[in-house]
Protein backbone atom coordinates (compact mmCIF):
# COMPACT_ATOMS: atom_id res chain seq x y z
CA UNK A 1 0.00 0.00 0.00
CA UNK A 2 1.24 3.21 -0.74
CA UNK A 3 2.01 5.77 2.04
CA UNK A 4 2.14 9.42 2.38
CA UNK A 5 5.30 11.06 3.50
CA UNK A 6 6.21 14.64 4.11
CA UNK A 7 10.18 15.22 3.92
CA UNK A 8 11.42 18.45 5.42
CA UNK A 9 15.17 18.96 5.01
CA UNK A 10 16.77 21.86 6.34
CA UNK A 11 19.68 22.80 4.41
CA UNK A 12 21.56 25.13 6.67
CA UNK A 13 22.42 22.69 8.84
CA UNK A 14 23.61 19.96 6.73
CA UNK A 15 27.36 18.90 6.70
CA UNK A 16 27.44 17.25 3.94
CA UNK A 17 28.12 13.71 5.15
CA UNK A 18 25.97 12.02 2.55
CA UNK A 19 24.49 9.53 4.23
CA UNK A 20 21.11 10.13 3.57
CA UNK A 21 22.15 10.48 -0.11
CA UNK A 22 23.36 6.32 0.33
CA UNK A 23 20.36 5.68 1.94
CA UNK A 24 17.77 7.57 -0.28
CA UNK A 25 19.40 8.50 -3.90
CA UNK A 26 16.20 8.88 -5.13
CA UNK A 27 15.35 11.22 -2.98
CA UNK A 28 18.69 13.46 -1.79
CA UNK A 29 21.50 14.01 -4.02
CA UNK A 30 24.42 16.08 -3.76
CA UNK A 31 24.36 19.70 -5.03
CA UNK A 32 27.58 22.18 -3.75
CA UNK A 33 28.71 19.76 -1.11
CA UNK A 34 25.48 20.01 0.80
CA UNK A 35 22.24 17.30 0.78
CA UNK A 36 19.79 18.60 -1.99
CA UNK A 37 16.01 17.37 -1.62
CA UNK A 38 14.65 16.13 -4.42
CA UNK A 39 11.54 17.92 -6.13
CA UNK A 40 11.34 19.96 -2.90
CA UNK A 41 9.21 23.25 -2.80
CA UNK A 42 10.50 26.32 -0.07
CA UNK A 43 8.66 26.53 3.11
CA UNK A 44 10.32 29.03 5.09
CA UNK A 45 14.00 28.44 4.39
CA UNK A 46 13.37 24.68 4.42
CA UNK A 47 13.34 22.26 1.60
CA UNK A 48 10.24 20.25 1.54
CA UNK A 49 8.89 17.68 -0.43
CA UNK A 50 5.74 15.59 -0.38
CA UNK A 51 5.80 11.78 -1.65
CA UNK A 52 3.31 8.51 -2.44
CA UNK A 53 5.76 6.03 -1.44
CA UNK A 54 5.72 2.07 -1.50
CA UNK A 55 7.27 0.20 0.98
CA UNK A 56 10.64 0.24 -0.16
CA UNK A 57 11.04 3.89 -0.67
CA UNK A 58 9.28 4.47 2.51
CA UNK A 59 12.13 2.60 4.30
CA UNK A 60 14.87 4.41 2.46
CA UNK A 61 13.26 7.57 3.20
CA UNK A 62 13.11 7.01 7.14
CA UNK A 63 16.93 6.01 7.07
CA UNK A 64 17.80 8.19 5.52
CA UNK A 65 16.56 10.89 8.04
CA UNK A 66 17.38 8.90 11.06
CA UNK A 67 20.90 8.89 9.46
CA UNK A 68 21.13 12.50 9.43
CA UNK A 69 23.97 13.01 12.25
CA UNK A 70 22.73 16.95 12.52
CA UNK A 71 18.81 16.25 12.53
CA UNK A 72 18.60 18.10 9.41
CA UNK A 73 15.73 16.04 8.31
CA UNK A 74 11.75 15.16 9.17
CA UNK A 75 9.90 12.61 8.08
CA UNK A 76 6.33 12.91 8.71
CA UNK A 77 3.57 10.25 7.64
CA UNK A 78 0.81 12.36 6.42
CA UNK A 79 -1.77 9.39 6.77
CA UNK A 80 -1.28 9.19 10.59
CA UNK A 81 0.19 12.19 11.06
CA UNK A 82 2.75 10.65 13.04
CA UNK A 83 6.52 12.12 13.26
CA UNK A 84 9.04 8.97 12.01
CA UNK A 85 11.93 11.23 12.24
CA UNK A 86 12.11 14.51 14.16
CA UNK A 87 14.63 17.29 14.30
CA UNK A 88 13.28 18.03 17.60
CA UNK A 89 15.22 17.57 20.57
CA UNK A 90 14.01 15.72 23.33
CA UNK A 91 14.61 14.74 26.71
CA UNK A 92 14.98 11.87 28.69
CA UNK A 93 12.55 10.71 31.42
CA UNK A 94 15.69 10.60 33.90
CA UNK A 95 16.81 14.11 32.30
CA UNK A 96 19.37 15.99 34.46
CA UNK A 97 20.96 19.92 34.39
CA UNK A 98 24.23 20.11 35.71
CA UNK A 99 26.66 23.29 36.33
CA UNK A 100 30.25 23.01 35.10
CA UNK A 101 32.50 23.06 38.18
CA UNK A 102 36.51 22.28 37.90
CA UNK A 103 39.26 23.67 39.45
CA UNK A 104 42.57 23.36 37.14
CA UNK A 105 44.52 24.04 40.37
CA UNK A 106 43.05 21.35 42.32
CA UNK A 107 42.04 19.07 39.97
CA UNK A 108 44.30 18.09 37.04
CA UNK A 109 46.08 15.09 37.10
CA UNK A 110 49.10 14.44 34.55
CA UNK A 111 48.27 11.43 31.69
CA UNK A 112 51.08 8.94 33.02
CA UNK A 113 51.50 8.34 29.36
CA UNK A 114 53.10 11.72 28.60
CA UNK A 115 52.79 15.32 27.11
CA UNK A 116 52.59 17.20 24.29
CA UNK A 117 54.24 20.22 23.51
CA UNK A 118 52.40 22.44 20.21
CA UNK A 119 53.25 25.22 18.51
CA UNK A 120 52.54 26.47 14.91
CA UNK A 121 54.57 26.84 11.58
CA UNK A 122 53.07 30.04 9.80
CA UNK A 123 55.49 29.64 7.04
CA UNK A 124 53.85 25.93 6.37
CA UNK A 125 50.05 26.63 7.70
CA UNK A 126 50.94 23.57 9.56
CA UNK A 127 50.36 22.83 13.33
CA UNK A 128 53.38 21.17 15.23
CA UNK A 129 52.95 18.65 17.84
CA UNK A 130 56.20 17.15 19.91
CA UNK A 131 55.22 13.96 22.12
CA UNK A 132 57.28 14.25 25.33
CA UNK A 133 57.47 11.56 28.13
CA UNK A 134 60.38 13.30 30.13
CA UNK A 135 60.80 17.24 30.44
CA UNK A 136 61.16 18.66 26.83
CA UNK A 137 62.38 15.78 25.12
CA UNK A 138 60.53 14.58 22.06
CA UNK A 139 59.60 11.02 21.27
CA UNK A 140 57.40 11.57 18.43
CA UNK A 141 56.61 14.33 16.36
CA UNK A 142 52.89 15.07 14.28
CA UNK A 143 52.81 17.40 11.57
CA UNK A 144 49.24 17.83 9.84
CA UNK A 145 46.83 21.01 8.95
CA UNK A 146 43.93 20.20 10.75
CA UNK A 147 42.83 19.35 14.09
CA UNK A 148 41.06 16.28 13.41
CA UNK A 149 43.86 14.70 10.88
CA UNK A 150 46.54 15.40 14.11
CA UNK A 151 44.53 13.81 17.09
CA UNK A 152 42.59 11.05 15.30
CA UNK A 153 46.77 10.44 14.59
CA UNK A 154 47.93 10.70 18.03
CA UNK A 155 44.69 9.01 19.61
CA UNK A 156 43.65 6.29 17.47
CA UNK A 157 46.89 5.60 15.30
CA UNK A 158 49.88 6.23 17.51
CA UNK A 159 48.01 5.61 20.67
CA UNK A 160 49.63 8.22 22.87
CA UNK A 161 46.97 9.18 25.11
CA UNK A 162 45.73 7.07 27.94
CA UNK A 163 43.25 9.72 29.65
CA UNK A 164 39.56 11.09 28.04
CA UNK A 165 40.41 15.37 29.75
CA UNK A 166 43.74 14.72 27.81
CA UNK A 167 41.99 14.20 24.68
CA UNK A 168 39.80 17.10 25.16
CA UNK A 169 42.42 19.03 26.10
CA UNK A 170 44.70 18.29 23.27
CA UNK A 171 41.13 19.20 20.82
CA UNK A 172 40.90 22.18 22.41
CA UNK A 173 44.70 23.53 21.51
CA UNK A 174 44.55 22.15 18.43
CA UNK A 175 41.19 24.26 17.69
CA UNK A 176 43.25 27.20 19.00
CA UNK A 177 46.40 26.16 17.23
CA UNK A 178 44.03 25.83 13.93
CA UNK A 179 42.67 29.52 14.53
CA UNK A 180 45.91 31.21 14.66
CA UNK A 181 46.41 29.88 11.49
CA UNK A 182 43.73 30.81 9.67
CA UNK A 183 43.96 34.08 11.28
CA UNK A 184 46.95 35.25 11.54
CA UNK A 185 47.19 34.82 15.43
CA UNK A 186 50.25 34.18 17.82
CA UNK A 187 49.96 30.88 19.16
CA UNK A 188 51.08 29.97 22.60
CA UNK A 189 50.28 26.84 23.92
CA UNK A 190 48.00 27.42 27.06
CA UNK A 191 47.20 30.76 26.46
CA UNK A 192 44.74 32.81 24.98
CA UNK A 193 44.98 34.03 21.41
CA UNK A 194 46.48 37.23 20.82
CA UNK A 195 47.53 39.92 17.59
CA UNK A 196 50.72 38.85 16.44
CA UNK A 197 53.42 41.55 18.47
S1 LIG B 1 22.77 13.09 6.36
FE1 LIG B 1 22.28 15.17 7.11
S2 LIG B 1 24.24 16.20 7.20
FE2 LIG B 1 24.54 14.36 5.96
S3 LIG B 1 24.25 15.09 3.87
FE3 LIG B 1 22.29 14.34 4.58
S4 LIG B 1 21.26 16.14 5.40
FE4 LIG B 1 23.38 16.65 5.20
Amino acid sequence: MMKKLRVEYNHEKCIGTKTCIAAAPRYFELKGGKAHLVGNYKQEGIQVSDYEADETAYNEIVEAGASCPVNAIKVKDMNSGKVLVGTEITTAPDYREVTAQYDDMKEFALDPNGYFLIRVNHATKEIEVGFCKERNHVLVKITGKKPIDIYQTIINKEKLISRIDHGAYLGRELQKAYMALQHGLEYVQDDELKAKG
